[in-house]
C-alpha cells in the first residue's frame, strides 16, 4: 500500500507528521511554546486564517505593506476588522525606516511579509512592534536564514518555494494566541483545533508533507539553516556582483538596503528594460535549460529565483550566460 493510499489516522502517517515537525522544531529552533501545524489553503488562506484566528481580540491589526503579497494581505484583512496601514506603501521598492512607522495602541497583531516575492524586497531584520504580536509571511524565504522565532507570534509559510511542494501550508504558533478564534472561523483553519489534532483533525495534504519531511531531511543533511543561508548569500552576492559590474546593461531597481537575497529582479538594456532584449534573453537562457526567469507579469523584467534547490553552481552557471549575453548585445 502505497503513502496516498493510507489512512492519515494511520500509525505510518504519524510517523511521518511527526517527522516532520521535530525536523522544523530542529531546523528552526523552535521554542517550546510554540505549536507546528500543517494546514491547507495555500499562503492567501493564511492571510484569512490569521485574521479570524487573531483579529477578533481587538478588531484591528496593523500592516506593514512593502509590496504585492503584504498589500494583497492587507486587503483581505479588511473583511475581518479595521487595517492600519503602518506607512503609505512606497513608491520605490523599498522599506520605510521604522522611525517613521506608526504603529497603533490597539492592534491585535503587526503583520508583514519578511520577503516580496513579486517586488524582491527583503527584510534583513525583525520588525519591532512593542510587544504586539508579530505575524511573518516567510513564504518564499523559510530555512533560508536563521530566525529567532521567540521574537515571533506566528511564522507561516506556503512550503513550495523552499521546503517542498504545493498543497501544504507550515505555520508555527505561540501558544498563547492559541484560542481566540472568532465564532465564524472555519473549524479547517482554526489553529487551536488543528494543534489540538496533531494536524489531522480532516485529511491534510499527506503527500506533500511526506515530501516536506524528505526535504527537511535534505536540509538537515546539508547542514541545516546555517548552509542554506551561506548557500543563499553567496548565491545572491553573485549575481548581485554580476549586475552591478554590468556597466548598467543589467539594472536592478530595488534599494540595495532591502534586496531579497532569494527574489532577484532586473532589467536587461537599462533601467527601464528593452522589451525586445529581455526577450531574447528568456529565449537564449531557455536553449541553455534556464526555465522561469520571466519576472512576474505585473513588474515586468527578469527575475531569478534562488530557492534553497538552486545551487551555487546553478547561479555561476546563469551569471555566466549573462556575461556572454551582455559581451554579444551590450553597448
Ligand atoms: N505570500 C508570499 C510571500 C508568496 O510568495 C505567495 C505566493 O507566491 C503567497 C503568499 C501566496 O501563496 P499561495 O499561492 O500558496 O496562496
Amino acid at each position: 500500500m502505497s503513502l496516498i493510499e493510507m489512512s492519515h489516522r494511520s500509525k505510518e502517517y504519524e510517523a511521518i507528521n511527526n517527522s516532520a515537525q521535530q525536523l522544523v522544531r530542529e531546523l528552526l529552533d523552535v521554542p517550546p511554546n510554540y505549536k507546528i501545524l500543517f494546514m491547507q489553503g495555500g499562503g492567501l488562506g493564511c492571510f484569512s486564517a490569521i485574521c479570524m484566528n487573531l483579529m477578533g481580540r481587538t478588531g484591528e491589526a496593523d500592516y506593514l505593506v512593502t509590496g504585492t503579497w503584504s498589500s494583497i494581505a492587507a486587503k483581505e484583512a479588511a473583511k475581518y476588522g479595521k487595517v492600519n496601514m503602518v506607512f503609505p506603501r512606497p513608491e520605490t521598492r523599498s522599506i520605510p525606516h521604522p522611525r517613521t512607522w506608526k504603529l497603533s495602541e490597539n492592534a491585535s497583531f503587526v503583520f508583514y511579509c519578511d520577503n516580496e516575492t513579486v517586488d524582491g524586497v527583503e527584510f534583513n531584520y525583525v520588525p519591532e512592534t512593542r510587544g504586539v504580536p508579530l505575524v511573518a509571511d516567510m513564504s518564499s524565504n523559510i530555512m533560508t536564514k536563521k530566525v529567532d522565532v521567540s521574537k515571533y507570534g506566528i511564522i507561516f509559510a506556503g512550503a513550495q518555494k523552499n521546503i517542498g511542494p504545493s498543497g501544504v501550508v507550515l505555520v508555527i504558533v505561540r501558544e498563547d494566541l492559541l484560542g481566540n478564534a472568532s465564532k465564524y472561523c472555519p473549524t479547517v483553519f482554526d489553529f487551536a483545533h488543528i494543534s489540538k489534532n496533531n494536524s489531522v483533525h480532516h485529511t491534510p495534504t499527506t503527500f506533500s508533507v511526506y515530501v516536506m519531511e524528505k526535504v527537511l531531511q535534505w536540509i538537515k543533511r546539508c547542514g541545516g539553516v546555517d548552509k542554506m543561508a551561506q548557500n543563499s548569500y553567496d548565491k545572491s552576492t553573485t549575481l548581485y556582483n554580476a549586475i552591478t559590474n554590468s556597466n548598467n546593461f543589467y539594472v536592478c531597481p530595488i534599494e540595495e538596503s532591502c534586496r531579497s537575497r532569494i527574489n532577484i529582479p532586473f532589467r536587461v538594456g537599462g533601467a527601464n528594460g528593452d522589451d525586445a532584449l529581455e526577450s531574447k534573453f528568456l529565449e537564449e537562457a531557455e536553449k541553455l535549460r534556464m526555465y522561469q526567469l520571466k519576472g512576474h507579469r505585473s513588474v515586468g523584467g527578469i527575475r531569478a529565483s534562488l530557492y534553497n534547490a538552486t545551487s551555487v553552481e546553478d547561479v555561476k552557471l546563469l551569471v555566466q550566460f549573462m556575461e556572454e549575453f551582455r559581451k554579444q548585445h551590450g553597448p
